[in-house]
């Protein structure tokens, strides 16, 4: 009996949404071939779409000063593992560190649920080499929901490009934590849910409960945290000052260099990326740069690579 066609697509379909629900746990799943890299892979993204829901949750589990520190505590560790780490070490190994602070500091940037390490150095890399060309996947030029967003949502935004992160590959610990990127933030969900279950119970005062500081630790300091990393794709090429006539639009923003840790300072990390501080002149704060030399000063990274002194000249845009 020949096939209807709604019976010859179902497979296809049933294919895609079991591929779609492995990727969830394992990133190393097959991909099936359905054509088209660059339409969004809804599917896949169910968890990022149920992450901002979940935010909403917070309108039933209450407030307390004790959920709210965490969640501030949580997006400050957080973000410095991604801004210090996952960008300045792992994407343009702007200094050198030991292979179990590397490893640690992965595992704090995989709990911003932005992916692991490779995955996460390896687009950033592809981002200086075609920045705002046709290449350039998270370029404004494709529009605000792209740039912030809608790159990654894609199937072309999900795979790894292991060519240009050889170095970092070699860590097999790194792969693992790739593979199944899921897990640390799996294991920090749920480490919050029983800190605040105990905290009822051994210390009522505080005003916690295991969902409060998951919604408020988990849901709420990860969806901010995830904006606020992702403003430097769609809003530092975008809004803020050029003091450097990059080929690209890249820009320097005070406020997004505030609530990124020092990342904002767009434009300088585009005309020299290998630098490990972003902030070029004494008045741009740069927290992740002050975080690093702290790191420093303890042994715990070393040989962090300056601003060449003739770089960091102010020089306006030609026109
Ligand atoms: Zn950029
Ligand atoms: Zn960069």
């Amino acid at each position: 009996m020949p096939e209807s066609s709604s019976d010859a697509t179902t497979p296809s379909l049933w294919r895609r949404a079991v591929r779609a629900t492995l990727l969830w746990f394992d990133t190393s799943a097959a991909a099936v071939d359905d054509g088209d890299l660059d339409r969004i892979d809804w599917l896949r993204v169910v968890p990022f779409i149920a992450l901002h829901l979940a935010c909403l949750t917070v309108f039933w589990v209450g407030f307390s000063w004790f959920a709210l520190w965490t969640a501030v505590a949580l997006y400050a560790v957080r973000m410095f593992a991604i801004t210090g780490f996952y960008h300045r070490y792992f994407a343009h190994k702007a200094f050198k560190t030991s292979r179990p602070v590397q490893f640690a500091f992965a595992v704090v940037g995989a709990a911003s649920v932005q992916r692991g390490p490779l995955w996460w150095a390896a687009h950033h890399r592809h981002h200086h080499r075609h920045a705002d060309t046709e290449h350039d996947v998270h370029s404004p030029r494709h529009g605000f929901f792209r740039s912030h967003m809608g790159w990654f949502l894609t199937r072309r935004g999900f795979g790894t490009n292991f060519d240009s992160i050889k170095d970092i590959a070699r860590f097999p610990e790194l792969r693992l934590l790739d593979r199944f990127d899921i897990l640390v933030p799996a294991l920090l969900a749920v480490g919050l849910y029983a800190l605040g279950s105990w905290l009822e119970a051994a210390h009522p005062g505080l005003g916690t409960t295991g969902p409060q500081l998951l919604v408020w630790g988990f849901f709420v300091s990860t969806i901010v945290l995830f904006h606020a990393t992702v403003t430097i794709n769609s809003l530092a090429h975008r809004w803020g000052t050029r003091r450097f006539a990059t080929r690209d639009d890249s820009r320097n923003n005070a406020f997004l260099a505030l609530i990124t840790f020092g990342e904002g300072w767009h434009n300088n990390h585009h005309h020299f990326p290998g630098s490990a501080r972003q902030g070029f002149a004494w008045y741009e704060l740069d927290l992740t740069y002050l975080g690093l030399r702290a790191m420093a000063l303890l042994g715990l990274v070393r040989d962090l690579k300056p601003v060449p002194a003739d770089m960091r000249t102010a020089r306006p845009e030609s026109a």
